[in-house]
């Protein structure tokens, strides 16, 4: 982690992420926002799991303000089917029926994620890839300062995710997980026991920061596209 305290995020953005549908606590935000101010300059950062650009702004705040001070456009990828995760549909604790699309009766969170980085100014920095992680990641080559998985939460997407994405982090980059709850009283297991504990297992990842579910592992051998 950096020594120095980075400024916070600009207020009218920190607004915007306050605002925005989904699943990202303001303390976990902040983390994702100086880890990604820290990273992004390597190059691109990844995050699995959309929603409506929640953590995406908090992200794509990082990005603008590297590329401020690079000259360059720091970029983050963003990938999400947009039909929502298991846990998301109908008769689901996370459901939010505003965000059904009434001819297929299936959840489409592709505009409210388009509006709100549009909202934010962050269109050039937050680079949505819609459609399924597993296939997304299939035909990735591209080395990842950061990647961030919140993606689906059952036992397949999750153990998917860190099979598909997980190699990609370059020496010395982050994978950030969200949702880790080491006691089954907190939550859901797949991202503790699929995503967390193989990271550390695979001698790979050591942990180096976490706010609330949200850990942050830095890759401490091997390099980008080396297996695990
Ligand atoms: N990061 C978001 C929350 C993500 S919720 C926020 O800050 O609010 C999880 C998301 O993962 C959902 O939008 C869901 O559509 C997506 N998802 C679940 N399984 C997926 C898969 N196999 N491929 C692509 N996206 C998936
Ligand atoms: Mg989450």
């Amino acid at each position: 982690m950096p020594d120095t305290v980075p400024a916070p995020m600009p207020s009218d953005l920190l607004d915007l992420a306050r605002a925005a549908q989904g699943f990202m606590p303001a303390d976990e935000g902040d983390l994702l926002f100086r880890i990604a101010l820290e990273r992004l300059p390597h190059g691109p950062g990844l995050e699995v799991g959309t929603y409506c650009g929640k953590s995406g702004i908090y992200l794509g705040a990082a990005a603008q303000r590297v590329s401020g001070a690079t000259g360059t456009t720091a970029v983050v990828f963003t990938v999400d089917h947009h039909r929502g995760s298991e846990e998301n549909q109908a008769g689901w604790e996370h459901h939010d029926a505003s965000v059904v699309d009434p001819e297929f009766g299936l959840m489409d969170t592709l505009g409210r994620f388009r509006k709100n980085i549009a909202r934010a100014r962050l269109e050039e920095h937050v680079i949505a890839v819609v459609g399924q992680s597993t296939t997304v990641a299939a035909h990735w080559r591209t080395p990842l300062s950061l990647l961030f998985i919140d993606g689906g939460h059952g036992e397949e997407p999750a153990r998917a995710d860190f099979r598909g994405w997980a190699h990609w982090v370059q020496a010395g980059g982050y994978l950030a997980i969200h949702d880790v709850f080491p006691d089954p009283a907190d939550g859901g297991r797949p991202p503790y026991e699929l995503i967390y504990l193989p990271a550390l297992a695979s001698g790979s990842f050591s942990e180096v920061a976490h706010t609330g579910s949200l850990r942050v592992l830095r890759r401490t051998r091997g390099s980008a596209g080396d297996p695990l």
